[in-house]
Formats: structure tokens, C-alpha cells, sequence
């Protein structure tokens, strides 16, 4: 990809980047011999504006991310489009999580327990409204050697899979990962894969694979990703401050 500035309008260039990387996503699943349409593209927009996610719409996005819960809090509520359908991918405070509800539709980053309960706490009707919609989520599995980072080690998904199974709000649909910067991409993917196999054996329904960033998705579409998470190859790069 090649590394263009968004510092002008940010939305110059945005609808070939877009293309383009829609035509790598289809080679992707050409390869590894899976129709494009078991894969959901998830425009990851952190750091850029609101007028960057209304092209999006334009362009025929649905599916948004975000990282941070003020960002996406706050895009949400500018965007008010009902129909777009926001992921919310970074590390979520319990605290926050009743907040990250009024405009998520799916966690990609469930963790540890202790969100897990703050989300059992939370009330389907004071989310959803009709007490019928439940939250998608996903378990955020730690890929690297490092405790600090996102996501629960792969000795603790069974017992933090059961946990959310026993939670009527939230529908699991699958695992998720971020592939380390010191390994191989597709041999951690190779990783999330068994540990998506271990969820499966726990919840059948739970198929889904969240996995594949700007730089490493090719790898992630050939071991099962299902969920592509991908910013900075559409976006642009972040528009640099001042
Ligand atoms: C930012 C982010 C992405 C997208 O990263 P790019 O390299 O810009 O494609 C995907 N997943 C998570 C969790 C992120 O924070």
C-alpha cells in the first residue's frame, strides 16, 4: 500500500483505496479457495473524521470500527445513521461498557471476567430497547508472550468462553486476535485458529474468526478469518497534529 498523506482533504483518494482493497480482500479469498462472502469487511476509522465515515456509507460501508470508547462515542452520535452497524475493537474499561452499548453492536474485545460481569449487569432492555437484540461479541485472544496486552491467554478461553455463554445478553460469535510484530502473522493466526477450534468445541454457533489488520490480512483470510479489521490501507494515514 502505498503511504499516502490524508493531510489535505482527508478524503481524497479514499474511494481507490477502498476499491483497492476490496479487490485484495476477493484475490485473498480466491487463494485460499473461500467466497469473499463469508467475509465482513470492518473499516476500522479511528483517528479520522466524521466526514471520512459518511463517504464510507456512501461507498456502501456498514461495518465501522473503532478503538477507543471517546472516539467512537462521540463519531457514533455525529454519524447518527441507525443503519450503520459499529464494532468496537479496542480495550473496553468495565466501567465503560453500559456507555459502549448505546452505539456498539459487536465487542471485539472481551477479555477477562470482570467485563464479562459488568456486561451481566447491564440491563437487554436499557440496550437494545426491544429486550430481544442481544450483543455480538467476540473473546479477545492474547497472541503475544506478553500479559500486557490485550486479550486472555489461551490457557484461560475455555473458562472465559463459559462465562459469556451464561450471559443472555451476549451472543459469541467467535475469537479474536492481533497478530504480534516479532512473529510471522500467519503462524499466529495459525494460533487463533486452534483456539477457535477450542471454542467451538464450547459453543458450536461461535464460528466466527475476527483477525487480519492493513498489513497482514492475506495471511489471516488463509487461516479462516471472517472478520477483517482493516484502517490505515483504506483511510490513509492518520492526519498528523497541527
Ligand atoms: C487500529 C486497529 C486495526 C486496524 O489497523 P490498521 O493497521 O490501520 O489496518 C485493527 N484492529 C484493531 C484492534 C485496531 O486497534
Amino acid at each position: 500500500m502505498s503511504d499516502v498523506s490524508v493531510a489535505g482533504d482527508p478524503l481524497a483518494g479514499l474511494s481507490d483505496r477502498l476499491a483497492s482493497v476490496r479487490g485484495r480482500v476477493a484475490d485473498a479469498s480466491a487463494r485460499a479457495g473461500r467466497s469473499v462472502d463469508d467475509l465482513t469487511l470492518i473499516v476500522i476509522t479511528k483517528f479520522h473524521p466524521v466526514e471520512v465515515v459518511r463517504e464510507l456509507r456512501r461507498l456502501g460501508v456498514s461495518d465501522l470500527g473503532e478503538n477507543r470508547h471517546q472516539e467512537a462515542s462521540a463519531k457514533a452520535a455525529e454519524l447518527a445513521d441507525p443503519d450503520a452497524h459499529w464494532h468496537f475493537v479496542g480495550q473496553l474499561q468495565s466501567n465503560k461498557a453500559r456507555a459502549a452499548l448505546g452505539y456498539a453492536r459487536t465487542l471485539h474485545s472481551v477479555d477477562r471476567p470482570s467485563l464479562v460481569s459488568a456486561l451481566a449487569r447491564i440491563d437487554p432492555q436499557d440496550v437494545t430497547g426491544s429486550g430481544t437484540h442481544r450483543v455480538d461479541c467476540f473473546v479477545q485472544v492474547n497472541l503475544t508472550d506478553d500479559p500486557g496486552r490485550g486479550g486472555v491467554d489461551e490457557s484461560g478461553l475455555e473458562a472465559l468462553a463459559e462465562k459469556i455463554a451464561g450471559v443472555p445478553l451476549l451472543r459469541l460469535r467467535g475469537v479474536m486476535g492481533v497478530a504480534p510484530l516479532d512473529e510471522e502473522p500467519r503462524r499466529a493466526f495459525a494460533r487463533l485458529r486452534g483456539a477457535s477450534d477450542r471454542l467451538r468445541a464450547i459453543v458450536p454457533d461461535a464460528v466466527s474468526i475476527s483477525a487480519g489488520m492493513s498489513h497482514d490480512f492475506d495471511d489471516a483470510v488463509l487461516e479462516g478469518a471472517t472478520h477483517l479489521r482493516i484502517g490505515s490501507a483504506i483511510t490513509g494515514n492518520r492526519v498528523a497534529a497541527g
